[in-house]
């Protein structure tokens, strides 16, 4: 029986980062992965499929619609929607490819199958053929990642009622797209159909977008979305989709309660979450306790309740985030080599790849007023900033919130070009301890939209210079 220092179960960018870590550290390590390739979520249906079509479409609407502004003469962009799809499968491909690269690199082995764990110290992998193989292990890290969320009563058949995984690989553009759920995925894939010629009308519970983002940023960003044709009904919720004729009939009814109406549409993207996945790990018989919505609970080591096993990534508590997942992977993989491994989760950013992109990290206004901590806030729009200007990108604006005691920075928020990119500054500062007062007095390239950083840190003093 082949025999290890760790089996990480699942290859997602929790899974993946922890065994290559835990290589590095001299640890003898094997993986399983059910899936016909690595990467789980993230590569093949998650960020990287996604990323590839909001870059693609966002190119193809500049095309169509900026292009003339700038002085550049195209005839009308023809889409080429499998062309498109192919893009970002080559895209998926590069990334999943590069998995099993560094895989081999690192000599870790790798198993293809269903684990479970029989044991604490032994894993079984039920193979594609069918066959049983049993690893003997020191350790194991339950990597499992997460599934889409299903309301009920709403069956996803991934053609007409799909969920992102379905989103990500419609043979034409739906005429009426309805998506339930005005969180990240389904503003990021409503994003991509309405650039490529759908109607989209998104659907919430809550009274607002983004719930849990700062409540300003929701606010505006609703507004550029709306400005770009999308159209919301909040406060409401669809409590069932009839797919009996050529249309779909989704009944909507006020998440109060009250009279329903009927909305006929192509395709229902249901987009209300993911929840916790624990398939096939057998995890009840091992003994793992699990909360109360279905997530593996860990101590601050990522150990759980039974000695040898640890998880990480989606499937326990925290965002639902990829680099979460790796950093997650990281700290318990120097934690087994007897390092210090920490995660800081007040510093792990949040990003919407929409255009403009909106990116967090840190405390919302909302969150510091919960908590009663006093703070200044500093803001600066994109409309002030020159190298928006230049390129006509002045939509959003950066928000610097600091503690009004020690200046240090709790919150940063950004809508705007390259948020993204830019928020990356914002987390180095906060993982730092920085004040608003060093940010200001880093000096900034300059024409770059980093520069509204800045001046949103000089803001905090009330002494930003280009407003
Ligand atoms: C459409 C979409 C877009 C997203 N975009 C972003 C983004 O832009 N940025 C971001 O940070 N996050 C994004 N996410 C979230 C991100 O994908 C997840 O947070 C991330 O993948 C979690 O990583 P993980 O390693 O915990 O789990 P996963 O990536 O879900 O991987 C888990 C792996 O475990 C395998 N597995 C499960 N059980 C077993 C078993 N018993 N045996 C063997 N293998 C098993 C699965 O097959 C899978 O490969 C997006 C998600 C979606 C759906």
């Amino acid at each position: 029986m082949p025999s290890y220092d760790l089996v990480v179960i699942g290859t997602g960018p929790g899974g993946y980062v922890c065994a290559i870590r835990a290589a590095q550290l001299g640890m003898k390590v094997a993986v399983v992965e059910k899936d016909q390739t690595f990467g789980g979520t993230c590569l093949n249906i998650g960020c990287i499929p996604s990323k590839g079509l909001l870059y693609a479409s966002e190119l193809f609407e500049e095309a169509g619609h900026k292009f003339a502004k700038l002085g550049i003469g195209v005839s009308k962009p023809t889409l080429d929607l499998a062309g498109m799809m192919k893009f970002k499968d080559e895209g998926v491909e590069g990334n999943v490819k590069g998995v099993a690269f560094l895989f081999k690199k690192n000599k870790i082995d790798t198993f293809m199958g269903v684990g479970r764990i029989a044991a604490p110290r032994r894993v079984e992998v039920k193979t594609h053929d069918g066959k049983t193989e049993t690893i003997e292990t020191k350790n194991i890290v339950i990597a499992s990642g997460s599934d889409v969320a299903r309301l009920k009563g709403i069956e996803i058949d991934e053609k007409r009622i799909v969920s992102s995984t379905g989103a990500l690989v419609l043979g034409k553009v739906p005429e009426n797209l309805l998506i339930i759920g005005a969180g990240v995925i389904g503003l990021e894939l409503g994003s991509v159909w309405r650039r490529l010629g759908a109607k989209v009308h998104v659907i919430e519970f809550l009274d607002r977008i983004l719930p849990g983002m700062d409540a300003e940023v929701a606010r505006q960003f609703q507004r550029i979305l709306e400005k770009q044709g999308m159209t919301f009904q909040l406060s409401s919720k669809v409590t069932a989709v009839d797919g009996s004729g050529a249309k779909l009939k989704a009944q909507v009814e006020p998440a109060a309660g009250g009279a329903a109406q009927t909305l006929e549409t192509d395709v229902v993207l249901v987009a209300v979450g993911r929840v916790p996945y624990v398939g096939g790990l057998g995890v009840k018989e091992a003994g793992v306790a699990l909360d109360n919505r279905g997530r593996i609970i860990v101590d601050a080591h990522f150990a759980t309740n039974v000695p040898g096993i640890y998880a990480i990534g989606d499937v326990i508590a925290g965002p639902m985030l990829a680099h979460k997942a790796e950093d997650e992977g990281i700290a318990v993989a120097e934690i087994l080599a007897g390092q210090a491994g920490h995660v800081n989760y007040d510093a792990i950013p949040n990003v919407i790849y929409t255009y403009p992109e909106v990116a967090s990290v840190g405390k919302t206004e909302e969150e510091l007023k919960a908590a009663g901590v006093t703070y200044n806030t500093g803001k600066f729009p994109f409309t002030a900033n020159g190298r928006a200007k230049a390129n006509m990108q002045t939509e959003g604006f950066v928000k610097i919130l600091a503690d009004a005691k020690t200046d240090r920075v709790l919150g940063v928020h950004i809508v705007g070009p390259d948020a993204g990119d830019m928020i990356a500054e914002a987390a180095l500062a906060i993982e730092f301890g920085a004040a608003a007062e060093d940010i200001a007095r880093t000096s900034h390239p300059h024409p770059t939209f980093t520069e509204a950083v800045k001046e949103a840190a000089l803001a905090v003093a009330k002494r930003a210079i280009h407003i």
